[in-house]
């Protein structure tokens, strides 16, 4: 069946959907942290059909949760009630500090920013937006303006009104270790000014909004300064902006020492969106903010059909349940730690490897031509390795402006004796393509 697929996929899905890896893999089954294809070939699923898979692919309660929801009612669209939507933002809203207590649910992570940046434009009756260099939000119009990965824009769909602080420096993102981002550390105030510079070109005093994600996910784990983010929220709030934190990557566990990103800044947002690990696969998202802003929008009837879906709400509420019931947040902390570790080694023993950091299960190993100068692997090496990891039977992400960095995002189950596995495998890679 593989050529019969391949042909297929050709004809007859977007090329805009691009495929990994120059033969893409056929896979039709994912157990735990592992990931199959039809010759019984299995990968070490370190990326987790984009940071989706949270708990772990097929999680049995969650797969009962929804195979009994689907045998009750499958859907009603949120014009009524039924007790899946309210079980559900009972059970996440108290996962969040005050004041964040109103959940709007919808479908995806772009939506959901298209959503936030609705909500912080008609709560503060201002138009101009901040995000970040590096930053990605989504792919919808609103969500497109505010991300700044170049390869995801388009001449149609650019410039809706979203200013872009540059942040960061020439080729390399955030070199440093060990969760700190040793460069960055001493360029906190460097970004302050630059953040300053740019609200000043917004219309005075009238922000709508600043969004940032706490780790910059596609561009492969870039992690700000100590204290940056902290000062940004309040130079944006004493112009009357919202801060919108996007916890699409880093939400739910991820990255170890608490639920949620922001936290790991001491901030709260005034609005928080979420998708990918909300739903261990299954599509959902939603946004999270105030009363107060809530009930901005309600006098704006705004409206999705899928939202709040019963199986979705189902499912979502079972992955809260697995990531407490199986310690998926402490693994996450204990596992990435120890694999950020092992895979900074390799950083000391090979010239290619720039940079290794991230925090919890999310982790970017940003490649270069040499450490002297700093310029990214080109595309053609990255794919040697990247192949080969493959081929040895591990799955890597790639990500970052310059699309330099191998991401690390697996389902935070994974195991130690995993993490040891993947970093050989990258060892044998990085020696046998690259020496
Ligand atoms: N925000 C972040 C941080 C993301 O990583 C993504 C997806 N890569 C999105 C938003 C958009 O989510 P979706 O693809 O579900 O629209």
């Amino acid at each position: 069946p593989y050529e019969h697929m391949l042909k297929i996929r050709k004809q007859n899905v977007s090329p805009s959907l691009v495929t990994y890896y120059k033969k893409p893999l056929l896979l039709h089954q994912g157990h735990m942290q592992w990931l199959f294809d039809f010759e019984g070939r299995r990968y070490l699923d370190l990326f987790a059909g984009i940071v989706t898979v949270s708990v772990v692919h097929c999680h049995p309660k969650v797969t009962a949760a929804a195979q009994k929801q689907l045998g009750h009612l499958w859907h009603t669209a949120n014009i009524y009630m039924h007790p899946p939507i309210q079980e559900y933002a009972e059970k996440l809203t108290a996962l969040l500090p005050d004041p964040l207590k109103v959940v709007y649910l919808t479908n995806s992570g772009s939506e959901a920013n298209d959503l936030a940046v609705f909500m912080a434009r008609i709560y503060t009756r201002n138009f101009d937006l901040i995000s970040f260099r590096g930053g990605y939000h989504g792919a919808s119009p609103y969500a497109l303006g505010l991300t700044s990965i170049g390869s995801y824009k388009h001449v149609v769909a650019t410039g809706l009104g979203c200013q872009t602080v540059r942040w960061g420096w020439g080729g390399n993102e955030g070199r440093g270790t060990e969760g700190e981002t040793r460069s960055c550390c001493h360029a906190k105030d460097q970004y302050i000014e630059q953040f300053k510079d740019t609200l000043n070109t917004c219309v005075p005093k009238k922000i709508a909004g600043f969004i940032a994600e706490p780790i910059q996910g596609v561009n492969g784990a870039v992690q700000y300064p100590k204290g940056f983010l902290k000062e940004a929220y309040q130079l944006v709030r004493e112009r009357g902006g919202v801060c919108i934190a996007d916890e699409v990557q880093t939400g739910f566990g991820r990255t170890g020492s608490h639920f949620w990103g922001f936290q790991t800044h001491d901030v709260i947002p005034d609005i928080v969106t979420i998708a990918k690990g909300i739903g261990n696969g299954f599509p959902m998202a939603a946004v999270i903010t105030s009363a107060e802003i809530a009930n901005s929008l309600a006098q704006n009837l705004h409206f999705n059909t899928f939202g709040g879906n019963a199986v979705a709400c189902v499912v979502g509420s079972a992955v809260l349940d697995a990531i407490a019931e199986d310690g998926l947040q402490k693994n996450s902390e204990e596992v990435g730690t120890y694999m950020l570790l092992e895979f900074a080694k390799l950083r000391d023993k090979f010239e290619i490897i720039g940079d290794v950091r991230g925090k919890g299960l999310m982790i970017g190993i940003e490649m270069v031509k040499n450490k002297e100068s700093c310029q990214p692997l080109p595309a053609e090496e990255m794919s040697l390795i990247w192949e080969d990891c493959k081929d040895m039977g591990v799955l890597i992400g790639r990500g970052g402006i310059y699309s330099q960095t191998f991401r690390i995002k697996p389902p935070m189950c994974i195991t130690k004796q995993d993490a040891d596995f993947a970093v050989e495998v990258f060892h044998t890679a990085l020696t046998r393509n690259m020496e």
